[in-house]
């Protein structure tokens, strides 16, 4: 812990996003960067507690306050070494993780007012990709294989570690290009494309083979494998069975989300099944996360309005007695694309 009373004396700075009339009219990333002073002044206000919730609420099991005071000293490297002992994705984390830590960070609990960590995690890892200190891995290795299906971040981090540790991963998607949710759900203005393309050259280096366009049948393995690990995610989207359901224009959030970031890369797609909410009046079912990506980008793709509903009552604005401090609060969360514009209605 460099600076014992930076948390007395500093307060908490979050990059922000990029005005609202420059963002909306692109679908490229919304969130901005400090630069790297400002960053290690972030990372000095971490206080290195003796029980450091942050690293119990990760799921990763990171450890904040250790990468935090590399940070702070400009150890970049040293930061990015204590960051991927737990985390084999930094850049994807630093962008779009809700940041339990933040939540169960002690400043949270404290003066409402937590440690940056997700953005100090991002900074790091893009340090180290600018810096050119991600070195591809080039383990011994032990003689077997492994098919990993699935390429999504599950798969993604299975066959980075299986990787490590001396194995031959064979990577095996039915899609034509690595990443799942991250390249066919998450929107570019949260999650960039080239920043999935610049690991997966990593892992093929690290000598991880990916074989795209391979529908696998569970029932029917692809032979010449020691083990399988399955990483297929959750594919079937939950439906609502409603009176007007089959009506038109009616889609998932999906149909609509990953034709729009195929479109970004390239593809092009008849008029009749183009999913595109310009000149629309658009109603978005469901108040979470997806939901609120639908509402950017409908309003990306040129919406008249959006209306957002969501059938749990509105949970309070800020604290929630009935979630308290180290938990997940379940609370009203307002995300970039809310302030692009949309009702909410509970
Ligand atoms: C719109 C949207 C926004 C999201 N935003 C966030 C966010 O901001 N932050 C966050 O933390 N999480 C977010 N998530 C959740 C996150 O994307 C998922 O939790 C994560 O992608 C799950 O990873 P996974 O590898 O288990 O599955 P997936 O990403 O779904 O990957 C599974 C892969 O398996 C492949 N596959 C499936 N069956 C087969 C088969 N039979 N043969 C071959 N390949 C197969 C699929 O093609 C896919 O590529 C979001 C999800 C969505 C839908
Ligand atoms: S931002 Fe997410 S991945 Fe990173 S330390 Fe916090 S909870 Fe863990």
């Amino acid at each position: 812990m460099g600076n014992p009373k930076a948390f007395l004396n500093i307060p908490r700075q979050e990059a922000g996003y990029r005005p609202i009339h420059e963002r909306i009219t692109d679908f490229s990333q919304v969130e901005q960067t400090l630069n790297s002073n400002d960053r290690k002044l972030q990372a000095s206000r971490c206080m290195d507690c003796g029980v450091a919730f942050c690293h119990w609420a990760c799921p990763l099991g990171n450890k904040p306050p250790e990468f935090q005071d590399a940070l702070f000293k400009s150890k970049w490297q040293e930061a990015y070494n204590i960051l991927t002992q737990t985390n084999d994705f930094p850049e994807f984390t630093g962008r779009i993780c809700p940041a339990l830590c933040e939540k169960s960070c002690v400043l949270k609990l404290a003066i409402d007012s937590p440690v940056t960590i997700r953005e100090n995690e991002a900074a790091i890892a893009e340090a180290a990709f600018r810096e050119g200190y991600v070195h591809p891995a080039q383990p011994e290795r032990n003689g077997h294989k492994i098919a990993v299906i699935g390429a999504g971040p599950a798969g993604l981090s299975a066959a980075c570690r299986l990787n490590a540790k001396g194995y031959e991963v064979t990577v095996f998607d039915r899609r034509p290009m690595p990443g799942g949710l991250l390249r066919y759900g998450i929107p570019n203005f949260k999650l960039p494309k080239e920043v999935i393309d610049r690991r997966i050259k990593v892992l093929e280096a690290e000598g991880i083979h990916f074989e795209m366009g391979m529908e696998v049948n569970p029932e029917q393995l692809p032979v010449g494998f020691d083990a399988y690990c399955l990483c297929t995610g959750t594919p079937t989207a939950r439906d609502l069975s409603i009176p007007g359901r089959d009506l038109k224009g009616i889609y998932f959030a999906l149909d609509m989300l990953s034709q729009q970031n195929r479109i970004l890369d390239g593809e092009s797609f008849a008029k009749d099944e183009l999913v595109n909410a310009k000149g629309k009046r658009v109603l978005v079912i469901g108040g979470g996360d997806t939901g609120s990506d639908c509402i950017g980008t409908s309003i990306r793709q040129g919406a008249v309005c959006v209306t957002q509903i969501e059938i749990m009552p509105q949970p309070p604005v800020s604290h929630n007695p009935a979630t308290p401090w180290p938990q997940w609060p379940v609370v009203m969360k307002t995300t970039s694309s809310h302030e692009e514009g949309c009702t909410r209605r509970s």
